[in-house]
């Protein structure tokens, strides 16, 4: 069976080194020495001066939510984005508003964005999809001339860069996920950055239940993550460039592989792109369908990744019409792309979906 992504293995020697290290030392959680050292490892990686490492990426995008302030409740964020990026908008007791998306890169449409600003907005979230940058400095822009905070979910970002910048410097504040299935991962795991030094105390503060020692000094969260996690993750670091360059391989057979009738996004300029995932279009839901299920027969699962647009989401107060995000969605599907994938498999499956069309 092959599907969509397979987690990254480290070797289990290495692992077991750190694991005896738990062992020796008797801390497994609670900021503990791996934990600081991959925080470390990841802001000499990503060239941030802060890097604060947390549970998941869902945990992530709600400490970074909590830091805004006044009674404001709008947020404008995409409909083409994983699930958590709403719900964690939700959760916070925001409202999201959706901006539609461009049909290039499938991020936020930046010239859309000023339109659903109203007295009531306090934050911009928006998703670098697949880990193509959004239009940063356009949103930068908004954002300045509003007065009104820049988030990122970078949770596909990790190992991008933009302008020779990694794409998570970008905004007030961004997050990054590191659960099993994404580029870099920790098993479980995400982190925020952020270049606005008031911020950080204040999230580190949130990440350990809003206390230090006997000292109750604001709410806060269980957002800490464990020994176990980091050492997954110091695991994993070092061997991040050649993750990456395999990945780009795999993606450079589907480039010359797969018919050209298929649509993939387009890059913009300056990007150094981490091939997290390898989408793409087709003309309608019903040829998708058809490539699908040829491939399903074979035991091979793509995932429909994103979908539905989540404008469309049952529980929200009103669906409003994104009809790019909507046609994105519908359309779009994500090819299996992970260390192991054989340039067999790759040629196989791009096969199968050629023959489909
Ligand atoms: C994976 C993902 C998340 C959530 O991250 P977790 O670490 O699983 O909580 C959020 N946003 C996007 C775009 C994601 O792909």
């Amino acid at each position: 069976m092959i599907n969509v992504t397979k987690p990254y293995l480290p070797n289990i020697e290495t692992y077991k080194k750190y694991i005896d290290a738990i062992w020796e030392s008797g801390h497994l959680t609670n900021n503990g020495q791996f934990c600081k050292k991959l925080e470390k490892k990841l802001c000499d990686f990503l060239s941030v001066d802060n890097c604060i490492y947390v549970n998941n990426g869902t945990i992530a995008l709600q400490i970074a939510l909590k830091t805004l302030s006044g009674n404001k409740n709008e947020i404008i964020t995409t409909p083409f984005s994983y699930v958590a990026t709403t719900n964690s908008i939700l959760w916070e007791g925001y409202n999201p508003v959706y901006c539609d998306i461009n049909d290039s890169d499938f991020c936020i449409d930046s010239s859309k964005i000023e339109d659903k600003i109203t007295n009531n907005t306090v934050a911009i979230l928006a998703t670098h999809v697949f880990g193509n940058p959004c239009d940063v400095e356009e949103i930068e822009k908004i954002g300045k001339k509003y007065n009104i905070k820049v988030i990122y979910d970078g949770a596909h970002a990790f190992g991008t860069s933009y302008r020779n910048q990694s794409l998570l410097s970008y905004g007030d504040i961004s997050i990054c996920s590191f659960h099993a299935t994404k580029l870099f991962h920790t098993a479980e795991g995400g982190c925020i950055i952020t270049n606005d030094k008031s911020l950080i105390d204040k999230m580190v503060l949130f990440r350990q239940f809003g206390h230090i020692g006997d000292n109750y000094l604001s709410i806060g969260i269980n957002g800490k993550s464990s020994e176990l996690h980091a050492a997954m993750g110091l695991c994993i670091l070092p061997e991040i460039n050649n993750i990456i360059k395999k990945r780009r391989e795999i993606s450079e057979i589907y480039d010359f592989e797969l018919s050209s009738e298929l649509k993939k996004p387009i890059m913009k300029f300056h990007t150094n792109y981490n091939y997290a995932y390898y989408p793409i279009k087709f003309q309608d839901e019903n040829q998708l369908n058809k490539a699908v299920k040829s491939l399903n027969k074979k035991n091979i699962y793509p995932r429909r990744y994103f979908h539905p647009s989540l404008n469309n989401l049952p529980f929200l107060k009103e669906n409003i019409s994104c009809p790019m995000s909507d046609h994105v969605a519908e359309t779009i599907l994500c090819l299996p792309l992970y260390f192991n994938l054989t340039s067999i498999d790759v040629k196989n499956i791009s096969k199968i979906i050629n023959y489909s069309l």
